[in-house]
């Protein structure tokens, strides 16, 4: 596991919340999921507007992000990356959005700082086609 790191006594960066965070996490257990949720959500969003004109652009969306990515590990890629990335397909994340998955996704082992890790990027069709499962069933 990534996350070894406790951060003892720290409470949830969520406004006015002030319960104990999860492990490393920044948030506490059900602002950590709720916020996952929005972040999944907004993944799928873009999934949606890459894909609108020609469902192929998904998968050089992809191939992008991860030429971008760290050598050793292509879930990892420096956030202003991820943003040039993004860009290229004329999508751009706003202030919020792009705080919060520094705060979801930050990568604490890795020393090169605004590290986020986009695996759940890498998952969003993966996770659309299960849902397309459960649906004709
Ligand atoms: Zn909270």
């Amino acid at each position: 596991m990534p996350f070894s790191l406790s951060h003892k006594d720290a409470t949830c960066e969520q406004e006015s919340c002030w319960a104990p965070t999860t492990g490393s996490q920044l948030f506490c257990l059900s602002h950590l999921k709720q916020n996952q949720a929005k972040i999944l959500k907004l993944y799928r969003n873009i999934h949606t507007r890459i894909t609108k004109t020609d469902p192929a652009d998904w998968g050089k969306f992809v191939k992008l992000l991860k030429k971008h990515a760290n050598k050793d590990d292509n879930c990892l890629i420096k956030i202003k990356d991820f943003l040039s990335v993004l860009a290229k397909f004329r999508l751009k994340l706003s202030d919020r959005q792009r705080q919060l998955i520094q705060k979801l996704y930050r990568v604490l082992y890795i020393a090169d700082p605004g590290t986020i890790s986009v695996q759940q990027i890498y998952d969003v069709e993966k996770q659309l086609e299960k849902n397309d499962i459960y649906a004709k069933i």
